[in-house]
């Protein structure tokens, strides 16, 4: 699968907000858009995992911004994570809920199919 790969630099007033509220996080430059490759609607990178909410109720924080040069803002976003098991149950999607493309997970388990 090809991937976007849409890069954006994190603004340092979010970088900066984003390290007060969440301390321990590694500190994230450059973000690289996580959504299948020709895709439409904003670029999304995931900044921070929240998964210390119940896993029922995971969520996540990804930063948002427009494939419009022109429009250089980044928005942050708290998106559900995507909710999908692989067969195997081994494996969970990595997106947001209601995202486009084939689920994180498929790129592995597609691979595995056989293999056994
Ligand atoms: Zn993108
Ligand atoms: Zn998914």
């Amino acid at each position: 699968m090809i991937g976007c790969w849409s890069g954006k630099e994190l603004p340092v007033a979010l970088r900066a907000a984003i390290t007060a509220q969440w301390p321990d996080e590694a500190e994230q430059g450059r973000l690289y858009c996580d959504e299948p490759g020709g895709h439409d609607g904003p670029h999304r990178a995931c900044v921070v995992d929240l998964d210390a909410a119940p896993a029922a109720r995971a969520r996540a924080l990804w930063a948002q911004w427009s494939s419009d040069a022109a429009l250089r803002t980044v928005v942050l976003v708290v998106l559900d994570d995507c909710a999908s098991l692989s067969p195997s149950r081994m494996d969970a999607c990595a997106r947001y809920r209601h995202h486009d493309g084939p689920h994180t997970w498929e790129q592995w388990e597609e691979r595995g199919v056989g293999a056994r």
